[in-house]
C-alpha cells in the first residue's frame, strides 16, 4: 500500500469515527509521526495531502524540515531538553510535549530572544506510567496556572499517550480523563484549551470518539519505522 492509499484508509476511518460521535471530521487534524521517515516519504505523505508533520527530536527534525517542501507544518511531539529548547522554538509552529512547567521556562527564555510566542499543549501522564514523561492529572492546574503566567507561551490544550494495549477500548478511559483535564483546567483558567492531542495507529477511532482534535499517526500512514540508528 502506498502512503496515499494509507492515508485515504485512515480518513475514511476517520470519518467514520466522527459520525459515530456526532462530530464535524473538519474538527481532527490528521499529524503524520515522522519519526524515522526520510525526507523522501515526507515528501510522498504531503502530495498526497498531509499538512501537519510530528517529530520526537530535535536533531533529526533539523535535517529532515530543511530538506522538505517548505509549505508543511511542524508540530514537536516527543521529550524535550532544556538545552535543545532554542532549536524546538525556532524549529516548530507547536511543542506539544510540555512535560513541566520547568521546561516551559526554558521555552519561554529562548521565545522571548527570539521574539516569538511559541503555542504548546501540556502533555499528561494520564495512566501514571513511570516509562512516560508528563504532568499527573493532580498537578495539572497548578501547571496550567504558572504555565500561563509566560508571556511568550500560549497553552492551546493537552497531549497525552495511552498505554499500549491490545484493545483500543481498554484505553478509552484514558482518553475519556484527559477531556475531564481538560475541563477542569478551562474553568481554572477561565479561558478555552481547545486541543486535545491524543489517538495514536492503534486506539485512534476511541480517541476520535472521546474528543481528540489532534491525532497522530505513525505506523497506519507509513507502514513500520526503520530501526533507529544507534547514536
Ligand atoms: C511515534 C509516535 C506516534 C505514532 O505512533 P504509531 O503507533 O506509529 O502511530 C504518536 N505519538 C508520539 C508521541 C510518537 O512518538
Amino acid at each position: 500500500m502506498s502512503v496515499a492509499e494509507n492515508l485515504q484508509a485512515i480518513r475514511g476511518r476517520v470519518n467514520a469515527a466522527c459520525a459515530r460521535a456526532g462530530r464535524d471530521p473538519g474538527a481532527v487534524t490528521i499529524l503524520a509521526a515522522s519519526k524515522g521517515m526520510p525526507p523522501e516519504i515526507v515528501t510522498e505523505a504531503a502530495n498526497a495531502g498531509v499538512i501537519l508533520f510530528g517529530e520526537n527530536k530535535v536533531q533529526e527534525a533539523r535535517a529532515k524540515i530543511s530538506a522538505c517542501p517548505g509549505r508543511l507544518r511542524w508540530h514537536l511531539i516527543g521529550h524535550l531538553q532544556s538545552n535543545k529548547c532554542r532549536d524546538a522554538v525556532s524549529l516548530f509552529e507547536m511543542i506539544q510535549s510540555v512535560d513541566s512547567v520547568a521546561l516551559a521556562a526554558e521555552i519561554q527564555k529562548c521565545a522571548e530572544k527570539q521574539a516569538r510566542t511559541m503555542p504548546v499543549l501540556l502533555e499528561v501522564n494520564v495512566a501514571g506510567e513511570s516509562t512516560k514523561f508528563g504532568v499527573k492529572p493532580a498537578d495539572v492546574v497548578a501547571a496550567i496556572l504558572e504555565i500561563n503566567a509566560f508571556p511568550r507561551i500560549e497553552i492551546r490544550g493537552f497531549m497525552t499517550m495511552a498505554p499500549w494495549s491490545e484493545s483500543p477500548e481498554k484505553v478509552r478511559p484514558v482518553f475519556r480523563r484527559l477531556r475531564e483535564v481538560q475541563r477542569t483546567g478551562e474553568d481554572a483558567l477561565g479561558a478555552p484549551l481547545p486541543e486535545l492531542s491524543m489517538g495514536m495507529s492503534a486506539d485512534f477511532e476511541v480517541a476520535i470518539e472521546e474528543g481528540a482534535t489532534i491525532v497522530r499517526i505513525g505506523t497506519s500512514l507509513f507502514g513500520p519505522r526503520p530501526k533507529p540508528a544507534r547514536e
